[in-house]
């Protein structure tokens, strides 16, 4: 019986998958029956059902005093590029999506370096009371650390507040890769991995789902991608608040990092097959569109993947990064990529209940 196999006997005797089957896998250039084998992992949780959402992001600023070498996001204060948006801006974003019937905001930006947190409070509030019936998934780890720092607070005093002002749940960026020797090389200025793990798990308690991330194809090794994932498995049994994992190809263009090439798709795929047979105790696996490609993310459908993120209106940050991807989709396009990929488009709310089945 060769190893592919064996892993298959594993997963049909309800088995966990061990690191050293992560790393196999991580190897294998066995890409279709690792497809096979996510997919039927996939049959069990949605069967042939694929899910979006109708959202929009706001990236209030891309000012940002980390300096994370993997960004080409970033800038200082002054620089050309920089823009932060007021809270009227941010309203009028809003409002201008909601024509093409938004049902979350997500919010992610830059650490600035003059903004109070009683900002970034007001903003989830206003947003609440404008668009009650909206769904705000707000702020990553990183800047809920960052929140913590600039105002004294706890993380916990932080995460309440937010919540209390109408936070909905948090979306699962700035994880990169959970690994102490990458971050230092790549991010050494911002939240470390135990603090990301940490402020997941606290949000996880207070109530706030959450997602998960893991940005791949930088300097990372093949152990540091699965210890990553058995990171984010082990909280997983812990809290059961995380609703997707959301692997992300990196993109070099106008990054530090720019002497890599943008991982293959069947590295792409491979990734997606893996997180889906590695993550047993996550109900989704996400292909994010803007920074996979389109063509790379309705074939993660068959791979392991069953939710396509999202409309996704205005996107800033993988743009940046050279992203050739449109900066928003319509729902016509999204749900015809998902139907002519043989799987049933699903429109869902944030928290993953379904709004239309098409
Ligand atoms: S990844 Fe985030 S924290 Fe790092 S430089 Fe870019 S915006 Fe700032």
């Amino acid at each position: 019986m060769n190893n592919i196999e064996k892993i298959k006997n594993k997963i049909l005797k309800g088995e966990r998958l061990l690191k050293k089957d992560g790393i196999f896998l991580l190897k294998s250039n066995d890409l279709l029956s690792m497809g096979r084998l996510a997919d039927a992992e996939n049959q069990k949780r949605s069967k042939n059902k694929v899910f979006f959402n109708i959202n929009c992001h706001v990236n209030i600023t891309n000012i940002c005093v980390a300096k994370c070498s993997f960004c080409a996001f970033s800038c200082d204060k002054g620089d050309s590029r920089a823009y932060e948006m007021s809270l009227e801006d941010i309203i009028n974003k809003i409002r201008s999506s909601l024509n093409a019937g938004i049902t979350e905001v997500h919010i992610v930006s830059g650490l600035h370096p003059d903004k109070p947190f009683d900002f970034y409070l007001k903003v989830i509030k206003e947003i609440n009371c404008e668009f009650p019936s909206i769904h705000i998934k707000a702020f990553t780890p990183v800047e809920i650390k960052y929140f913590s720092n600039i105002s004294g607070l706890s993380i916990k005093d932080v995460l309440v507040r937010l919540k209390d002002a109408g936070l909905g749940s948090m979306p699962g960026g700035g994880a990169e890769v959970l690994s102490r020797r990458v971050r230092k090389e790549v991010c050494p200025e911002k939240a470390t991995a135990d603090d990301w793990l940490d402020i997941m798990e606290t949000a996880h308690l207070l109530g706030l789902k959450s997602n998960a991330t893991l940005l791949y194809g930088h300097i990372e090794t093949e152990e540091e991608i699965i210890n990553h994932l058995l990171s984010l498995r082990d909280l997983q049994d812990k809290t059961g608040g995380f609703q997707t994992f959301i692997p992300l190809p990196f993109h070099p263009d106008n990054t530090g990092i720019d002497q890599v090439n943008k991982p293959t798709a069947f590295e792409q795929l491979r990734i997606f097959a893996l997180s889906r047979l590695m993550l047993d105790n996550f109900e989704h696996i996400k292909a994010y569109w803007v920074m996979t490609g389109l063509k790379n993310a309705q074939l993660a459908i068959h791979f392991g993947a069953d939710d396509i993120d999202g409309t996704v209106v205005d996107e800033k940050i993988t743009h940046a990064a050279g992203a050739d991807t449109a900066e928003g989709l319509t729902v016509g396009k999204l749900t015809s990529l998902i139907k002519s990929a043989g799987k049933i488009p699903v429109q869902r709310d944030t928290l993953y209940n379904i709004i239309k089945t098409y």
